[in-house]
């Protein structure tokens, strides 16, 4: 079976697409420099402790190892964070991946799955959004991923780099079986947010504006579940092992669901009432995302399991407990 090199494998999305690499029966390396990603989700493979800013020890992973292809998650991703120090964007995002990418040619290994984001389309003229949509990012943090697509695009012509940009919509949930989930430095996404409420970690939600264009007020986003893009990801993967031309594919549910919709489902799910607050709106939040999936399954064949917004809630809600727990016992 091939083997193949998840770069930021430590990390949410990453981690969850590991595991089902190594389900499927591949040979899985982890590269990361654990500067946000977690030693305790990659015990089960083999790691590289390597920072993407090392071109030298990134040589030395693929002198080591026979890397058939490339599974690209290691980046940073708060776009508040990005606004304020678009240097560290700029250099970990970009920059670093153009040390991927040459280390990977050095070594002859030319198939790439990135992660992309629905962040490349900035504001969408329309929904559902699909791929010929203009992409035009409003913040540091999705330029950096565009430019990684324009990147990839040269490379591709120049020197035969195949590759497939994954632009996922809201990732959400967790991996049922396993010890993994979302865990970030800074936790700004609505729905660990949402959970904190209700394990005390944290006295309320503020949800950003009511007053937006839509049914409810609040804003909606398509909430994919992780386990689905991490399927997606080995299907991208095995499209590029079967010798296929490189593609940009949206990963979403095709579903929008509010930010009431959210707290709503998060108080079924758990059976708790969330403690609310309205607040003013944040920067830079469209009324409305969410993906046209059809390419999706098209080109990848690929199926979306949670269709429905409790079940991932409910997921994110087992793992929330166990994180909590965790954090507790330290
Ligand atoms: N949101 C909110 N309160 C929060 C965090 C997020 O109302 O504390 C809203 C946010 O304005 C957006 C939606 O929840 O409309 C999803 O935000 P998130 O940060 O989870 O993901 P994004 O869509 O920004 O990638």
């Amino acid at each position: 079976m091939e083997t193949i090199l998840v770069a930021g494998g430590a990390g949410y999305i990453g981690s969850h697409t590991a595991y089902e690499l190594e389900k499927a029966g591949y040979n899985v390396i982890v590269l990361d420099n654990f500067s946000e990603g977690h030693r305790e989700f990659v015990k089960d493979y083999k790691v590289c402790e390597v920072d993407l800013a090392d071109i030298d020890g990134i040589r030395k992973v693929f002198a080591q190892n026979k890397i058939d292809a490339v599974i690209h998650f290691a980046a940073f991703a708060y776009v508040g964070e990005s606004v304020q120090y678009p240097e560290k964007y700029y250099y970990n995002n970009v920059v670093n991946t153009l040390n991927l990418l040459k280390a990977m040619i050095e070594y002859n290994c030319k198939k790439i799955v990135f992660s992309s984001t629905c962040a490349t389309y900035g504001i969408p003229e329309h929904t559902p959004i699909s791929e010929n949509q203009k992409q035009d990012p409003i913040n540091p943090y999705g330029n950096t991923k565009l430019m990684i697509e324009k990147i990839f695009k040269d490379y591709d012509r120049a020197y035969g780099l195949k590759y497939y940009a994954l632009r996922y919509f809201n990732a959400a949930g967790a991996s049922p079986e396993k010890n993994i989930g979302e865990w970030h430095r800074i936790e700004t996404h609505i729905i660990p947010l949402v959970l904190r409420t209700l394990t005390g970690e944290s006295k309320n939600i503020t949800i950003f504006g009511d007053d937006y264009n839509t049914p409810d007020g609040t804003c909606i986003r398509d909430y994919i579940h992780v386990d689905d893009l991490a399927s997606a990801h080995r299907l991208a993967l095995e499209k590029l092992l079967g010798g296929s031309n490189s593609e940009c594919i949206n990963l979403g549910t095709g579903i929008g669901n509010s930010v009431k919709e959210i707290i709503n489902a998060a108080e079924r799910v758990t059976g708790k009432k969330v403690p609310v607050v309205i607040g003013a709106r944040r920067e830079g939040d469209p009324d409305s995302l969410y993906a046209s999936n059809e390419k999706a399954k098209e080109v990848l064949g690929w199926e979306v399991k949670y269709t429905n917004i409790d079940d991932i809630i409910r997921t994110a809600w087992e793992w929330e407990k166990k994180l909590h727990a965790m954090k507790a016992a330290v």
